[in-house]
């Protein structure tokens, strides 16, 4: 495929994002800049610059560009956060996060995703730490965090996730059943104190581990 068409299609994604609402001109510009053909498997690139989620291989899918530039946006990254994300896939919300700033660590539960995801960002010269396994307990190692993006649907709030936010840390993560789930953005307040709000309605691939959904 020529560079020309993956750059039209860069610069069509970001105008129908702004149509749809995004107005944050950061992550806007960190959309603008990386390459989604490269998080995509080779036989879908043609469609890397769909405002859709496409398929990455072991039943997964990397997010739809709208839902990356939602979620991003509502955690108001600022440079140097330490920011965890729950769900690597393709590790394209990753170099979202990285091209804010933020110093990113990124769990995922399937070993060939693990793996391609880090061989990209490598590629692209993007830093992130990564770890393969269940993110539902999170990463205490690193803890605590500015910000969490957990990006799978959970069937309730993980605890462990809630206790590695920094206090007035915020964590973003999809909740509900397997058809569809609320975005809940969850500020922690102090030690024991969080305040959730509801956003919008998404839908998800299931967070599958200790404290989410068990293997069907
Ligand atoms: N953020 C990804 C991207 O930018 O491509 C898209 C994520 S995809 C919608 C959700 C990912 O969460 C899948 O790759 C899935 O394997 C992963 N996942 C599900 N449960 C998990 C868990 N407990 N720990 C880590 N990863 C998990």
């Amino acid at each position: 495929m020529h560079k020309d068409f993956y750059k039209t299609g860069r610069e069509r994604l970001i105008a129908q994002l702004r149509s749809a609402g995004i107005s944050d001109e950061r992550v806007l510009g960190a959309i603008a800049t990386i390459p989604r053909e490269k998080f995509v498997p080779d036989a879908i690139k043609s469609r890397a610059y769909e405002d859709t989620a496409l398929p990455i291989g072991n039943h997964q899918t990397i997010s739809q560009p709208y839902t990356v530039a939602f979620m991003t946006s509502a955690l108001n990254i600022k440079p140097g956060d330490s920011v965890l994300e729950i769900g690597t896939g393709s590790g394209y919300q990753a170099a979202t996060l990285i091209m804010l700033g933020a110093k990113v660590f990124t769990v995922e539960r399937h070993w060939e995703l693990y793996n391609s995801a880090k061989k990209t960002l490598d590629e692209l010269g993007l830093s992130a730490q990564s770890r393969f396994g269940d993110g539902t307990i999170g990463w205490s190692e690193f803890a605590p965090y500015d910000a969490i993006i957990v990006t799978a649907g959970a069937p309730e709030l993980p605890q462990s996730l809630l206790l590695q936010l920094a206090i007035g840390g915020r964590m973003i993560i999809p909740v509900g059943d397997e058809r569809s789930q609320t975005l809940k953005y969850v500020v922690r307040k102090d030690d024991r104190e969080f305040d959730a709000f509801d956003m919008q309605e998404f839908r998800f691939v299931p967070l599958i581990g200790k404290e989410g959904w068990t293997v069907g």
